[in-house]
């Protein structure tokens, strides 16, 4: 399988790190049960994807959230992740049509206050990350916050594609590790400076290509600078819903007091349950 992981790798004896992550099928599985039109269906496959390189530096028991949120046409986009390993997505919209949404800008999309939230839970640490829609597409979102916010220079590439009912996303992070005292700093502008060169060379259908493995394609763009993988992760679409989950919702809701069963659907899987009188009251 040449998809549907994520690699993070080190350049150059460890001076650089990035992570690359490809998805499809997981994906295609994880929307197939919705039928958000294809902006959203690329969203949050791109979400996804930098979901994935962001945690990629946690080894331990990690929950990740990322979470778009606005008024209008779209309300919410989210991205639930475990481990690096499953993940779970869906979206909240308006009922805009298809050639609507194709048109609109990441904050056209989420109208007044659109912002994005990621938050990583391990270890009973809690971070959070708020990145301004400062940009039309999420790649150049995350380019800005990093430009803006962080110190570590630092290149993003995210893309997605969505034809024929196959829907694909990349993600590509490099960054530079800060220099020690000891090391040669000319030196190793030089080297940055060269996988800069090397990155702004990769095109969006190279990330997307599915025929090409994800170690493989390291090694085609950056291997004059010594690609060393330090971890592989495999990602399924995987939704944790359970009866006994839905009916602790329902009981927590106010006003939730029905004459007989109802039926709930989850959000992220479509799956639908019925919960009977008797469960809300016990
Ligand atoms: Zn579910």
């Amino acid at each position: 399988m040449n998809t549907d992981k994520c690699l993070s790798f080190y350049l150059n004896n460890g001076t650089l790190k990035g992570h690359f992550c490809r998805l499809t099928h997981s994906t295609a599985e994880a929307l197939k049960n919705h039928n958000y039109p294809k902006k959203i269906n690329k969203l949050l496959a791109e979400m996804t994807a930098i979901s994935q390189c962001f945690t990629m530096d946690v080894k331990s028991d990690t929950q990740a959230t990322m979470q778009l949120t606005g008024t209008s046409p779209v309300k919410l986009a989210l991205v639930n992740s475990r481990n690096c390993e499953s993940f779970r997505c869906c979206a909240t919209l308006d009922s805009a049509s298809e050639a609507d949404l194709e048109e609109l800008s990441v904050p056209q999309l989420f109208g007044q206050k659109g912002m994005l939230v990621f938050t990583i839970d391990f270890e009973n640490q809690h971070y959070q990350t708020i990145i301004e829609l400062s940009a039309s597409n999420l790649q150049e979102c995350f380019q800005h916050y990093f430009i803006q916010s962080q110190q570590i220079p630092t290149i993003v590439m995210l893309c997605s594609s969505d034809e024929e009912n196959n829907i694909s996303s990349a993600a590509l992070i490099l960054q530079r590790i800060p220099a020690t005292r000891d090391t040669d700093s000319a030196e190793e502008n030089d080297v940055w400076l060269e996988a800069s060169c090397l990155a702004s060379t990769v095109k969006h259908k190279e990330l997307l290509n599915s025929d090409l493995p994800l170690e493989k394609f390291i090694n085609l763009v950056f291997g004059s600078l010594t690609p060393i993988v330090s971890r592989e992760t495999h990602l399924t679409f995987k939704c944790t819903c359970n009866h006994e989950k839905i009916v602790s919702i329902v009981k927590n809701l106010d006003g939730q007091n029905p004459d007989r069963e109802i039926d709930v659907i989850c959000e992220y899987c479509n799956k639908k349950y019925t919960i009977d009188k008797k469960e809300i009251d016990s």
